[in-house]
């Protein structure tokens, strides 16, 4: 009986932890937080040799930038 009360307890444990990780991919979806599934759209910011997602980066002379601060100062450069 012990045994069926901890199987519970488990299942329990892993819906939760499931619907945690859910609720995190959801709420994260128009942040700043690298989504796995757009991993192939990453681009190199140039300035501060930083990933980011291609939607969000902002293009500037062929190349893209993670902020209007890094494209300004390759720019400088
Ligand atoms: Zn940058």
């Amino acid at each position: 009986m012990l045994i069926r009360v901890l199987l519970f307890v488990f299942l329990a444990y892993i819906f939760y932890v499931a619907l945690k990780a859910y609720w995190l991919s959801r709420k994260s979806r128009n942040s700043r937080f690298v989504d796995p599934r757009k991993v192939d759209d990453m681009v190199l910011d140039p300035q501060c040799q930083t990933y980011v997602p291609k939607n969000e980066a902002i293009p500037q002379e062929g190349n893209y930038f993670c902020s209007r601060e890094c494209a300004r100062l390759f720019l400088l450069r």
